[in-house]
């Protein structure tokens, strides 16, 4: 039977080409920074981010949380979004190994607001934690890939200079904001202290993220990530599917996107579901159930049956995220089981 799996953009599957590309690289030992594949990945990433440097880790996770660990001390405070990735799906990391407390807002599509984040900053009283670093996400998973407009992330910045804080992005999907924009993965990282991105989402590589910032910064966070396990021998064969991936499949994000909408705009026509599709700016769709007695969950087991695979983000609501291995054919196979199943 087909099946179409929009669960996520990290099940992609290399092609043959970037296997080839991978069985190809030149290797070398990277712990003793000496694999010249993996060397050649970071001095990209220098050049995209327009960073001082960059290091090579083996997930989003890990860039998030080694950055995280080397912008703060223990008992430190870190502003995040409600929603956000570091908060949610992260494992506790932060208070786990970094030892510091987060302190999530509640954004409107993931964007915090200026008030609030002043609010948020602890004045100098020995009572409170020192606030040190603010987390951004771009795009913003749980708010269904919404963007980060440029003009907001400036006026954080200005705040985080005000008070002396740090900011980080979390850019695991900055290659789609960029691309939706026009804006460069440069510009957007201007903005930051430190930036994630990552190659195993819709880039389409099996492995690895990448941490980009200062020169001292990433030293302490190649520190942490020997000390997390994050040291890899010859990765090369990994970077090489990274640097493959940077080449071939960020331009094509765009096919992505339009498809996500497209698929939007037919599920917003059917009366079980109810999405926006004007909100809909990138690779994610999050729609929300209408029925009263069949849940997300309920409708995840009929769709899988039928060979579409989504994911229940909650009790109300499903998400269906595109990624290269889905093609016209495969939104066009998902819109007709769609309309079988749903249209009244
Ligand atoms: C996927 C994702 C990450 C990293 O996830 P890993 O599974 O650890 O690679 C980080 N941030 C966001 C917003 C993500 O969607």
């Amino acid at each position: 039977m087909k099946t179409v799996d929009l669960r996520s953009d990290t099940i992609t599957k290399p092609s043959p080409e970037m296997r080839a590309a991978m069985a190809a690289a030149e290797v070398g030992d990277d712990v003793f920074s000496e694999d010249p594949t993996v060397n050649s990945l970071q001095e990209r990433i220098k050049t995209l981010t327009g960073k001082e440097a960059a290091l090579f880790v083996s997930s989003g996770t890990q860039a998030n949380q080694t950055a995280i660990n080397a912008h703060t001390q223990p008992g430190d405070e870190v502003i995040c979004e409600y929603n956000s990735h570091i908060f949610n799906y992260e494992a506790g990391a932060p208070a786990m190994l970094s030892g510091v407390q987060l302190h999530p807002l509640q954004g409107q599509a993931g964007v915090l607001d200026l008030d609030q984040v002043v609010q948020s900053i602890r004045s100098a009283d020995h009572h409170f934690p020192r606030t040190r670093l603010i987390c951004l996400e771009n795009t913003h998973n749980r708010w269904g890939g919404a963007i980060y407009p440029l003009e907001q992330i400036a006026e954080i910045r200005k705040i985080a200079d005000r008070f002396g804080l740090k900011m980080h992005l979390d850019g695991a999907r900055l290659w789609n904001a960029s691309v939706a924009t026009g804006i460069s993965i440069a510009e957007y990282s201007r903005y930051f202290d430190s930036v994630s991105l990552c190659f195993s989402k819709g880039l389409g590589a099996p492995v690895g993220s990448v941490v980009a910032g200062s020169r001292e910064f990433i030293d302490r966070v190649h520190y942490y990530r020997k000390a997390y396990g994050g040291g890899m021998r010859q990765a090369g064969i990994l970077a090489a599917a990274a640097l493959y991936a940077i080449d071939r499949n960020v331009a094509r994000l765009k096919e992505d996107h339009f498809r996500t909408k497209i698929l939007a705009e037919n599920i917003s026509a059917l009366p079980d579901f109810s999405i926006n599709p004007a909100l809909v700016q990138t690779n994610i769709a999050i729609f929300e159930v209408m029925s009263r007695t069949k849940s997300a969950p309920d409708y995840a087991e009929e769709l899988s049956r039928e060979g579409i695979k989504m994911i229940a983000f909650s009790a109300k609501k499903l998400r269906a995220v595109t990624h290269l291995d889905i093609d016209d054919s495969d939104i066009d196979f998902v819109i007709e089981k769609l309309n079988k199943l749903y249209r009244s």
